[in-house]
């Protein structure tokens, strides 16, 4: 090695592409801070991707500076052969993150796996061997470059080729598009290293050409809401699917899979589960398209043409989710059907096959028919009026009513109590009852708007019953538990209440039991705050849920109201009757007033009257009527004169 080496430059470097990777890299590493992302492998693989590349980056810039200062010394050749090292890390990382994003099976990922690996392992020997060779034989610096850069290529088209085939091999797991990104981002990888040989005259090799890979991942795999694990895509892709395939005119099978216990957040099907739906989709499938609209809910579209056998196909994939769920136990229901005209054309399948979920027993297969889109068109229509009923915000609006039913007060034989229960009417489709609105408004965050007006008209009715002379001790209105989440949520009851000045006692809200933490805590300062101001509450449907009396107790109830269902089970087994019977009596105890509801008959009433019952309401008294015909049941005051 000669001292007039000693302050050369490599092939014309320049940091600015090193420099430029890493900025890229800390930008996408703050984005995925700030956003949401779930830790799959795959996504664990790509945050070593990126950090990899800032370090190839960071040696590659040291390799530089370290060798235009101080010529073919053995740290630059260490250096050197680090920054190739982790270049080809890299490299391995992408098949690596290739085959955990596609699934593979674990017989295969090993194979390819090591095979990655021996070519990662042999091109860094050789690198290491040739360094040491090329130092022992005092090559000049400009030799030293050009040798790297032999084995450089041999290693970068070998690894290239490798994840191409790779790639080939799974993509009948990937979208197209997802495809179409990597081969492109691997095409573009290429041109700059072509790019780069003939303008660098050969080795000036920046870090730059790995990012397209890698940010094709993030944009395709991570930013999108592709889900990887089971190579299912979201509802705007289906979207775009139903709307490719109606322009089309193609018609498609679908066929759902719900199962409501993994339909929460962060909920996941089973790893079996995903890996054999997508199993089916691909082999039993031609040109099945698998989506995920929701936690829990998978749909698969295939076009009906390609699939002339589909009928004993999807006969077979029942087959198999019956004998996952024999093994699993998870609930499901599932609905088949062929494309719809009208449904296509507005993309509207989520929301029909949710509606059609909904009137299916669990573990039921069912398949579309007529029906079911007149059961959609009426529901979808409800929906439109009550959004309009939202938007307008007109506490008199007059499709929303309020009917009554009267309860029975045990101490004193007088109706002076009633519950407060909504009915809709719409000019062509008459009366509408809670189950067919109820859920569509609390989905569509409509609710808080229906109690409003529910409340004002209740208000406003109890007013001029007391004006009259009639003896209303008070009515209650149901409220929704996701009500009380809003901040306005006691300023809006209060407000309603004290504009229609009445007292705030002749008022009670009806909740049911909270499912989860967050909510009781809100649930439990909400009613305090309301309570002040003198409004009753009662803990609606008790004994249909899972309850837990801890927490009943924390929160200031004042009537409790046993669900028909405990009076069935009372009237029916003298076990049952027993339980019912003392968990009456306990609430009586604490100062609670039990309240049974479902009294549809004398001997329900007699039952009940002779457990703990301070009030009874049902059928047997009267069926809910329109809250002006409450005049029937209340008695008036005697006039003092
Ligand atoms: P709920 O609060 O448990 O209301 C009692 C339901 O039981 C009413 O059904 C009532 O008509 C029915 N019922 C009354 N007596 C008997 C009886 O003796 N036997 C039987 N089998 N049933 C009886 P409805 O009016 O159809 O309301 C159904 C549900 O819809 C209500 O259950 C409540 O959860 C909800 N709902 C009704 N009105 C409102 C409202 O204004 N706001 C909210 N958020 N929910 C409401
Ligand atoms: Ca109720
Ligand atoms: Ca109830």
């Amino acid at each position: 090695m000669s001292q007039a080496d000693t302050h050369f430059i490599p092939n014309n470097y320049t940091p600015v592409g090193d420099l430029i990777v890493i900025a890229i890299c800390f930008v996408m590493l703050a984005l995925i801070y700030f956003s949401y992302m779930r830790k799959s492998p795959a996504f664990r693989v790509f945050m070593t991707i990126i950090f990899t590349l800032i370090l190839t980056a960071v040696l590659n810039v040291t390799y530089n500076a370290l060798a235009s200062r101080f010529g073919a010394v053995p740290v630059v050749y260490a250096f050197r052969c680090l920054f190739h090292a982790a270049l080809f890390t890299v490299y391995f990382l992408f098949t690596l993150y290739i085959a955990e994003v596609t699934r593979l099976d674990r017989r295969k990922t090993i194979r390819i796996l090591l095979g990655a690996f021996a070519v990662l392992a042999m091109i860094v020997v050789v690198d290491v061997a040739s360094s040491i060779r090329s130092f022992n034989e005092g090559h000049s610096a400009v030799e030293l470059s050009s040798r790297g850069r032999l084995v450089f290529l041999v290693g970068y088209l070998a690894f290239a080729a490798t994840n191409l085939i790779l790639l080939a091999t799974v993509r009948r797991r990937l979208y197209k598009w997802v495809m179409f990104g990597f081969y492109s981002s691997v095409a573009l990888a290429f041109a700059i290293l072509l790019f780069q040989q003939i303008l660098g005259g050969g080795s000036s090799f920046t870090v730059s050409s790995f990012l397209f890979p890698v940010i094709a991942m993030f944009y395709i795999m991570h930013s999108t809401p592709y889900d990887a694990e089971i190579g299912a895509l979201d509802s705007t892709t289906l979207n775009a699917t139903v709307s490719e395939w109606y322009g089309k005119k193609r018609n498609f099978i679908f066929m759902s899979l719900y199962m409501p216990e993994l339909a929460g957040e962060g909920e996941q099907m089973p790893d079996e589960v995903r890996a054999a739906v997508r199993q089916f989709a691909v082999e039993h499938f031609r040109n099945a398209l698998l989506f995920q609209p929701d936690h829990g809910h998978l749909l698969l579209l295939f076009p009906k043409n390609r699939n002339p056998d589909y009928e004993h196909r999807l006969e077979k994939s029942l087959k198999a989710l019956r004998e996952y769920h024999r093994l699993y136990q998870y609930d499901y229901k599932i609905v088949i059907g062929e494309s719809i005209e009208a449904i296509s054309r507005k993309n509207e399948y989520i929301s029909f096959i949710r509606n059609t979920h909904r009137g299916m027993a669990l573990n039921t297969v069912h398949r579309i028919n007529p029906e079911d889109t007149a059961a959609f068109d009426r529901s979808e229509y409800i929906l439109r009026q009550l959004a309009d009923i939202h938007s307008r915000h007109d506490l008199d609006d007059e499709r929303v009513l309020v009917y009554c039913q009267p309860v029975c007060n045990v101490a004193t034989g007088k109706y002076d109590t009633a519950e407060a229960l909504m009915r809709l009417r719409f000019e062509d489709l008459g009366l509408i009852f809670p189950d067919q609105f109820i859920f569509l408004a609390e989905e569509n965050g409509y609710i808080h708007t229906l109690t409003e007006i529910i409340l004002h008209k209740t208000c406003d009715e109890i007013r001029k019953l007391t004006a009259e002379g009639y003896e209303i001790n008070r009515i209650s209105v149901n409220v929704s538990v996701l009500e009380l989440k809003a901040d306005s949520f006691c300023d809006d009851i209060s407000g309603i209440i004290s504009g229609s000045g009445i007292p705030g006692e002749k008022v009670a809200i009806e909740l049911t039991e909270s499912q989860n933490e967050s909510e009781f805590d809100v649930m439990k300062s909400k009613i305090t705050e309301l309570k002040d101001r003198g409004i009753k509450f009662y803990l609606d449907d008790f004994g249909t849920g899972y309850s837990n009396m801890e927490r009943i107790i924390e929160l200031p109830f004042d009537i409790i109201k046993f669900d028909r269902s405990l009076v069935i089970a009372s009237g029916s087994s003298s076990r049952s009757e027993k339980i019912v019977r003392n968990m009456a009596d306990m609430f009586s105890d604490l100062n609670y007033s039990v309240l049974y509801e479902g009294v549809e008959n004398e001997s329900d009433e007699n039952l009940c009257l002779d457990m703990s019952a301070s009030y009874l309401q049902g059928y047997k008294f009267s069926r809910p009527i329109p809250i002006e015909e409450l005049r029937r049941f209340a008695e008036r005051k005697k006039e003092i004169s």
